[in-house]
Parts: structure tokens; C-alpha cells; sequence
């Protein structure tokens, strides 16, 4: 089965990029980003391996958990969250990667507070300052921890980024290498050594042995594992 196939393709390199970068292959979770896919196409990766799947639209999200398609595998929520739709996703994903303004955190933590919970989540710096993309500025992003440590509802565990489409090997590895300096920042910053700080999310289908390389935790990977997708819609 090709999926099969790619999951383990896709982990090797993962492995050999890490070996190479002197670091244990272990410490890489490959995260499959599942948008468009149906409910069984989900099943068949969780059943052939994949441990966290990451969701980009709240309406394929609710869609999947009514079908119980996630069962055995971690939720991640990886796109654009508006204010109006956080509870639709907090207390229901174990990490949300997309936190990337004061207006969203609060609202995050106002949520979690509601179902009596703590909501883990990713802060989301927009590496490359593009105009179309989510994330919070990086100059911004201490301030970012910095309120989010003030909360209750609401535990960073580290920093997510997506660059512009790779130009060609090689072309993100100095966003990804920024991305991780400002993750190495915010553990500092939030208390050295926190262990709760521990997720580097960067790197999709065309970078993510650069990604890998440079320092990443969790890859998101669709299209290398799943086969291209049609044009996303408006
Ligand atoms: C779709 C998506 C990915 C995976 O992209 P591919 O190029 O298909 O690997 C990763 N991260 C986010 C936030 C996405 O929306």
C-alpha cells in the first residue's frame, strides 16, 4: 500500500537526515497533516503507524472527531484559528501549534478555564514576516510567552513556524535555524530547562530533513505522505 510505503520512506529520511546532524532519530515525531483526507484515509495512517495527526480546518476537525477517526493518535490543530471558533478546538486537540496573538491566547485560556482544563499549545512566529501567513511577528513572540506564562488555562510547549515553500534543498534552513533560536529564547526565558518546553514544529513535505537538521522535534508532513492535493479552495 503506497501510504505504508510513504510513512516509511518518509521516516528514513527523517532518520538519516537526524544522524547526520549528529542527533537520535528518536527525537523526531513525524505529525501527518490529514487535511482533505476522509475518515478511513486516517484510520489506514493510524493504523499503519502515524501517532499524532494534525488538523487545519475546524470543520474537517469536528468532522473527523464525530467519526472517531483519530482514535489511537494524538489531535494537533496546525491552521489559522479565529477567536470565534476556540471551542470548537480547545479541550478537544492535545496541542494547538497556532497560537500566534494576545487576542487568541486569552481566548484559548478563557476556554480551558470553562471545561476546567489546561490547554496545551504551540506559539506560532511568522519566520519569513509573510504578508499571507499566520504567526506572530518574531520580535513579538517573548511578549507572546511571556503573557502566556501568566495564564492558568494555557501551557506552552513550544514554537511552530511554516516558511515560504521551500526554494529547493536547502532554501528554509536559515528560517528554520531562526525558528530555533527563538525556541531555545523562549525556554530560556520561560525557565531554564523547562521540560514542558520540549516541541520545535517546523518542516513539511518539501524541508523537512532541512527542518530536521536544524533542530525540529515535529515534522508536518501531507502531501509526501498522502499524494498531492488538489488546489486548496478559497
Ligand atoms: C498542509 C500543512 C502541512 C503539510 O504540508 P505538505 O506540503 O503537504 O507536507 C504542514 N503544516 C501546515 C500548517 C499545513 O497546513
Amino acid at each position: 500500500m503506497p501510504l505504508e510505503e510513504n510513512i516509511r520512506m518518509v521516516r528514513e529520511r527523517i532518520a538519516r537526515a537526524a544522524r547526520e546532524a549528529g542527533r537520535d532519530p528518536g527525537e523526531i515525531t513525524l505529525e501527518a497533516a490529514t487535511k482533505v483526507q476522509t475518515s478511513d484515509t486516517i484510520r489506514a495512517a493510524i493504523a499503519a503507524g502515524i501517532t499524532v495527526c494534525g488538523e487545519n480546518r475546524v470543520q474537517e476537525l469536528t468532522a473527523h472527531l464525530d467519526d472517531c477517526a483519530y482514535d489511537g493518535a494524538q489531535i494537533h490543530f496546525i491552521g489559522h484559528l479565529q477567536t470565534n471558533k476556540v471551542r470548537f478546538v480547545a479541550g478537544r486537540v492535545d496541542l494547538i501549534e497556532s497560537v500566534d496573538s494576545l487576542r487568541l491566547l486569552e481566548a484559548v485560556d478563557r476556554q480551558a478555564a470553562r471545561l476546567g482544563l489546561v490547554q496545551d499549545i504551540l506559539l506560532e512566529v511568522n519566520i519569513a514576516r509573510e504578508a499571507s501567513k499566520g504567526g506572530c511577528l518574531p520580535e513579538d513572540l517573548l511578549e507572546l510567552a511571556r503573557r502566556a506564562g501568566a495564564l492558568a488555562h494555557v501551557r506552552v510547549r513550544g514554537v511552530m513556524s511554516i516558511p515560504p515553500a521551500a526554494a529547493g534543498p536547502g532554501g528554509n534552513r536559515g528560517y528554520f535555524a531562526r525558528t530555533r533560536q527563538l525556541f531555545v529564547d523562549i525556554r530560556k526565558e520561560m525557565g531554564d530547562n523547562n521540560p514542558d518546553i520540549n516541541c520545535l514544529s517546523m518542516g513539511m513535505s518539501g524541508d523537512y530533513e532541512d527542518a530536521v537538521r536544524e533542530g525540529a522535534t515535529l515534522v508536518r508532513v501531507g502531501a509526501a505522505l498522502f499524494g498531492p492535493r488538489p488546489p486548496v479552495q478559497p
